[in-house]
């Protein structure tokens, strides 16, 4: 076992702007413009069939997703992060076919240096719940995340759950999960 204790960060939409990305693709190629503001937990949940549709044809093509951007600073967090004593993880609930160019794209943007381990996700497994397993196995201290349901399934287990403020995450909290503007806020505020 780790000496350190491990944390685990997200990738879409905690250290990478995923949703802005997957939205112009669903705004091009679909007959309805969505907003983004107005992406509610609803369209999270898969459960706009048309929007969904489009995203998940998004999801299957690993050249289009290794074009997202990190957002500002994320790598500087990261790095302070390390720094600061803890044991990254990587933990995506992106899919096998994705999995590759994941691992490529955190090398690319200079993650991987300060990345201990990258947890992949079975296709087959649920999403929150492999994050609550996984959280479990490594004995998470703290978790980053943007998805209501992951982070109050990571708050039963995990001490502190940074939830990343977005549209599609509003609602009422368990105490030990902490809304945040950004990844960035979110380090600031567990390194103190
Ligand atoms: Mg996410």
């Amino acid at each position: 076992m780790s000496s350190r204790p491990v944390v685990l960060v997200d990738i879409d939409d905690t250290l990478a702007d995923t949703q802005v990305k997957m939205l112009e693709y669903v705004n091009r190629n679909g007959d309805k413009t969505y907003q983004y503001h107005k992406l509610t937990r609803e369209f999270r949940d898969g459960k706009i069939a048309d929007y969904e549709k489009l995203v998940q044809e998004y999801l299957s093509r690993p050249d289009l997703v290794e074009e997202i951007l990190p957002y500002d600073n994320t790598l500087e967090a990261m790095q302070r992060l390390e720094t600061g004593g803890y044991e990254i993880h990587i933990v995506s609930t992106r899919k096998e076919p994705l999995h590759n160019s994941t691992i490529k794209w955190l090398s690319r943007h200079g993650f991987d240096q300060h990345i201990k381990k990258v947890h992949p996700r079975p296709s087959e497994k649920i999403g929150h719940k492999f994050k609550q397993d996984t959280a479990n196995l490594v004995n998470a201290v703290a978790a980053f995340d943007d998805t209501l349901r992951v982070v109050i399934a990571m708050a039963e287990i995990v001490p502190v759950v940074y939830l990343i403020d977005k549209p599609w995450n509003q609602g009422k909290l368990p105490r030990n999960i902490v809304r945040v503007s950004s990844f960035v806020e979110a380090v600031d505020l567990f390194l103190v």
